[in-house]
């Protein structure tokens, strides 16, 4: 219990029903697997309440919940949740990847819109366990590369309509199938943000992983999609901040203007209207280890070392940049799609094309792309990582 004498969220007390009907897995390749509706067979629950604090939380079968329609989360997006994935290696483990920075962004989600706190590390326990459970079967060991999508969800309950902090919660987790993550040829084609479509803001809730940012979103990329571009790329002001491309940050690799210097540029926090990325705040680590000027890595690789830049920068540098030719890479990163390279951006009535070096992207994007994956599913020799979580 904690300092209030109420329950706090406590992964040991776990409760295990396990299903007697286990489903199939699907066949690699087929519909069920590309569609993130087909669920494994169990899922995570706990709930809350402010006079008591966490129940045990409860190991069982994949279903669905029951809801009053007062909920607080069905009227005022008292909602945020989490998304990562289980890899199977190359290796046969099973991984995550830094979960413990997802559980820690998941409470910075829930404290920003009133939900419960709850211990980073009981969470990650509780992802774990499920992983264990259903992992084995449904990434069988003759399909290395393969993962689920996870996602750890908490919405508030309370059965009344009332606009109050939340004062019942429940907090679930779940695994689905997910689409295999395959460039798009040419590379990925964004549209730039309009003023009447802002994601995110000052002093609103942009660093936080609440549905709110998603909903809303959703107009603006369907109109992408109508237009032929895969994502929106989000500007921020009259300025035209580059901020993030669709659920994912985003980096360019350009040469600045006075010096040619090699600079590998993504927006800064400090604004707190980009999400802290796991796969962003990873590109920037390795790039600053491998990249560095003098790195073993980078001259084995034969890349020259690039300066590593977060600041805010705008669409009018990029255009500028490209223009001149010094515009050498862009890529979106984020776990969804992982690290996808761009190959166009149309902003204000014209496209500005993002060079491929290496055919589909650029060789930046590749060799972050490659350390990532080596970490991730055990590749390379490099399955030690701290970075890895075996399961
Ligand atoms: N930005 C937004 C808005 C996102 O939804 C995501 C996906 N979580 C990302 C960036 C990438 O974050 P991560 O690398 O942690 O998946």
């Amino acid at each position: 219990p904690y300092s209030h004498g109420l329950a706090e969220l406590d992964a040991s007390l776990l409760q295990t029903t396990l299903t007697t009907s286990p489903r199939p897995v699907p066949a690699l390749g087929s519909p069920e697997m590309a569609s993130q509706r087909t669920c494994t067979d169990h899922m995570i629950q706990a709930t809350w309440n402010s006079e008591t604090g966490w129940s045990a939380p409860t190991l069982t079968p994949y279903g669905p919940l029951s809801l009053m329609p007062t909920a607080s989360c069905l009227h005022y997006a008292t909602e945020c949740f989490e998304g990562m994935k289980l890899y199977r290696g190359f290796d046969g483990k099973l991984r995550l990847f830094r979960p413990d920075l997802n559980c820690k962004r998941m409470l910075v989600s829930t404290n920003r819109i009133s939900l419960p706190s709850f211990p980073p590390d009981e969470l990650l326990k509780l992802i774990a366990k499920l992983c264990a459970t259903d992992g084995p079967r449904w990434l069988p060991k003759d399909r290395p590369g393969s993962f689920l999508y996870i996602r750890p969800t908490m919405i508030a309950t309370d059965p009344a309509l009332g606009v109050q902090r939340p004062t019942e919660a429940m907090l679930y987790v779940i695994l689905t199938c997910f689409a295999p993550m395959d460039d798009v040829p040419g590379g990925m084609k964004l549209l730039a943000s309009q003023d009447d479509m802002v994601r995110a803001w000052p002093g609103g809730f942009g660093y936080a992983k609440v549905g709110a940012n998603y909903g809303p979103s959703l107009v603006a990329q369907g109109e992408a999609r109508r237009r032929g571009y895969h994502q929106i790329l989000w500007l921020f002001g009259d300025e035209c901040y580059v901020t993030e491309a669709g659920a994912s940050n985003f980096f360019v690799v350009w040469r600045t203007k006075e010096e040619g210097k090699l600079q590998l540029v993504t927006a800064s926090l400090d604004e707190r209207i980009v999400l802290d990325g796991v796969t962003r705040r990873s590109v920037l680590e390795l790039a600053r280890t491998r990249l560095a000027d003098a790195s073993a890595a980078a001259e084995e690789e034969g890349l020259e070392p690039l300066e590593v830049v977060e600041r805010r920068y705008t669409m009018f540098e990029v255009e500028e940049a490209a223009r001149e030719g010094r515009l050498v890479e862009a890529f979106g990163a984020g776990t969804a799609w992982f690290v996808a390279p761009v190959g166009k951006i149309h902003f204000r009535g014209k496209d500005i094309e993002v060079p491929q070096s290496e055919g589909d992207g650029g060789r930046y994007t590749k060799a972050v792309k490659r350390w990532l994956k080596g970490i991730m599913w055990g590749e390379e020799g490099s399955e030690a990582h701290e970075w890895g979580y075996v399961v």
